[in-house]
């Protein structure tokens, strides 16, 4: 985190990758036409928001879903994030417009240009500045590294978020046997009160799973799936691993790991995973896919694991392309952003009323 904060904000909306000595290279956006969706990202975690909307404007990102945890996030997130998407509306043409001068300027701004580059091919879509921010959502759970916290306080606090129309999951909710953060017994009891939560509220669950997939799996089977939806996050093994979720008709999300060398046997997964099960994702600021690892990753660098995802489902036209990406964006929309449950719509008014209180 340290490193990342001492890495200057470029108030434009180019992609860069990080190179030796403090110097930076531009990197060509994939031409991708299509609405492109990130259903995992922390947008309030990154040095300017408002700006990251506005690439996402810009690039073509329509959806945005920001995954708050109830333990660890500021609880003024829940009302930050309306006001810096509200600004983005105004830090997009500034984002286009320095976007311009950088690529017109030539000398110093241009040595961050690969040898022998075009500057055409760096450039925003020539609609950039008049397209609409993205459709934002939120989710809102308790991390498994924070399962150690979960008590019946920490609970009556998640259940008043959950009752906030904006929020479409609960999440990020489940096991990680990586990190091991929290005690192993903490995580499965704050996981299954979760599930049970998604059963109450009517809401997806959108799951983090790490070294732990088959217990996640009988966890979720004895609780029951939720009805509205179970989401795998940020899906980085084989297909053994992907198969029985998908079975069970669980929508899987990939972020930057598709992109990364080692992914093969993910590729190969995805490739036998039925299109209206896909998902694509961040998992911002972390996660940054390639090439512009050793960046901090922002919602709008879906559009590299989307291109990614076209070339790996052997989309090569862009009439196929754009389907595809039609396909994810309405798996992405009918999962996460319906309108609210019934049980949001009985509990949003008391609810609001206690969270003024807390
Ligand atoms: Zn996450």
């Amino acid at each position: 985190m340290a490193e990342e904060e001492q890495q200057p904000v470029f108030a434009d909306a180019l992609f860069r990758q990080k190179r030796k000595h403090g110097k930076f290279r531009l990197v060509e956006p994939p031409r991708i036409a299509g609405p492109v969706v990130d259903t995992h990202a922390h947008v309030h975690l990154l040095a300017d928001p408002a700006l990251e909307f506005a690439r996402c404007a810009a690039w073509g990102v329509g959806f945005v879903c920001d995954i708050v945890d109830v333990q660890e996030d500021a609880p003024d997130v829940f009302e930050r994030i309306d006001d810096w998407h509200a600004q983005a509306q105004s830090r997009l043409p500034e984002a286009v417009e320095r976007t311009r001068e950088v690529l017109a300027a030539g000398g110093d701004e241009l040595t961050h240009l690969p040898d022998g580059a075009d500057a055409a091919c760096f450039a925003l879509p020539d609609d950039a500045a008049s397209r609409s921010l993205p459709r934002l959502r939120l989710a809102a759970g308790v991390h498994p590294h924070n399962a150690r916290f979960y008590d019946d306080a920490m609970e009556s606090r998640l259940v008043n978020r959950l009752a906030d129309p904006r929020i479409c999951a609960v999440g990020e909710i489940g096991l990680d046997y990586h990190y091991d953060l929290s005690p192993r017994e903490d995580q499965r009891r704050a996981f299954r009160r979760q599930i049970r939560l998604a059963h109450t509220t009517g809401l997806p669950a959108a799951l983090h799973v790490r070294e732990a997939h088959d217990e996640a799996f009988a966890i979720l089977r004895e609780e029951g799936f939720p009805e509205a939806g179970t989401l795998l996050h940020c899906f980085d093994l084989d297909w053994e691993t992907l198969e029985p979720w998908v079975d069970r008709g669980c929508f899987v999300a990939l972020g930057g790991a598709l992109t990364f060398k080692r992914c093969q046997d993910t590729r190969d997964a995805v490739a036998r995973t039925p299109r209206n099960l896909l998902l694509t994702e961040t998992d911002s600021p972390y996660m940054t896919p390639e090439p512009m690892r050793g960046m901090p990753c922002g919602p709008a660098h879906t559009v590299f694991t989307a291109a990614c995802m076209a070339e790996v489902l052997g989309c090569e036209t862009e009439k196929a392309r754009s389907q595809m990406l039609a396909q994810i964006a309405q798996n992405a929309r009918a999962l996460l952003d319906r309108p609210p449950t019934a049980w949001q719509i009985e509990h949003a008014q008391t609810a609001a009323t206690e969270r003024n209180c807390e």
